[in-house]
């Protein structure tokens, strides 16, 4: 399925399988002048290709190797001779999308991208209208980068911001990296920001300061009741509930308690702490 919407000078290609009639999780490819941002999952390539007819896409740029954001990028590099680009950790997973082994749910929703051949992404991406700034932004994935465009405010994120209050997490997600990567984009005097998933937002740094608030307040809470000697069971229940649909769902990759655990074993302090060798026996 596939929806297409244009903002100023962007197109977006809200793209998600369909199943007995239904859309399930959208995942956005933006087109501005003659750039990629990302492809769709495995499923919607057809639909994207269709979508591009009677435009130029000189260059992709993937915001990250996840698989609902890489799987047109062989289809449209071989109709278009488009330049594919990304973070360094990406491209191995570009070359080889099967090394990384797909959940049940993740086969169902994306499935397995085609490889494609991808170069590394400099601190800059240049058409012939704009000039967009790379910011590596961690944490939803340690490959993930974000495009700013400063003269238009036009800020492309991927997954790196996700609208919502999360109250699950991926077991291999670092929410404090994602807090950091939100600070900084926070920072930037942005107009208009164009997610992976969800709407187009107008108001980019009241959002951002929004989630940042509510991450750092729910990583406060956590911490303290923690400190306090709670379980981590306890601990999700009293901060973010039960499990959700999406614990079950993806049997347990997405939960409340991966959450409890990013917050309480990836601060940077408990890793600094957890690396610290014991000083030798005098
Ligand atoms: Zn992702």
């Amino acid at each position: 399925m596939i929806h297409i919407e244009t903002r100023q000078a962007v197109i977006k290609f809200q793209l998600a399988r369909s199943l007995f009639g239904r859309a399930f999780y959208y995942t956005s490819a933006y087109l501005v002048d003659g750039l990629l941002v990302d492809t769709g999952c495995a499923y919607t390539v057809s639909e994207l290709l269709g979508a591009l007819d009677g435009h130029a896409v000189h260059t992709i740029v993937n915001t990250h190797a996840h698989e609902d954001h890489i799987a047109g990028n062989a289809a449209v590099q071989e109709r278009f001779g488009a330049a594919v680009l990304a973070h360094p950790k990406a491209l191995p997973v570009l070359a080889d999308p099967a090394s990384r082994r797909l959940r049940l749910y993740q086969r169902v929703m994306w499935g397995y991208p085609a490889p494609s051949t991808g170069a590394v992404l400099g601190n800059v991406v240049e058409t012939p209208r704009y000039r967009f700034r790379v910011i590596h932004t961690p944490g939803h994935s340690i490959d993930h980068i974000c495009l700013f465009e400063p003269h238009e405010g036009w800020l492309f994120t991927g997954d790196a911001y996700v609208g919502g209050t999360d109250r699950a997490l991926r077991a291999d997600y670092n929410i404090w990296n994602i807090l950091e990567s939100l600070r900084k984009l926070a920072d930037l005097d942005s107009s208009c920001l164009f997610p992976g998933s969800g709407t187009i937002r107008e108001n980019p740094r009241e959002e951002l300061l929004a989630k940042i608030r509510y991450l750092e307040e729910s990583g406060g809470r956590v911490l303290d009741l923690h400190a306090r000697g709670w379980s981590r069971r306890r601990i999700r229940e009293e901060v973010f509930g039960s499990e959700g649909a999406i614990a079950w769902f993806t049997m347990g990759h997405f939960s409340g308690l991966n959450l409890v655990r990013s917050y309480i074993e990836d601060r940077p302090i408990f890793r600094e702490l957890s690396h610290t060798k014991a000083p030798p026996n005098k």
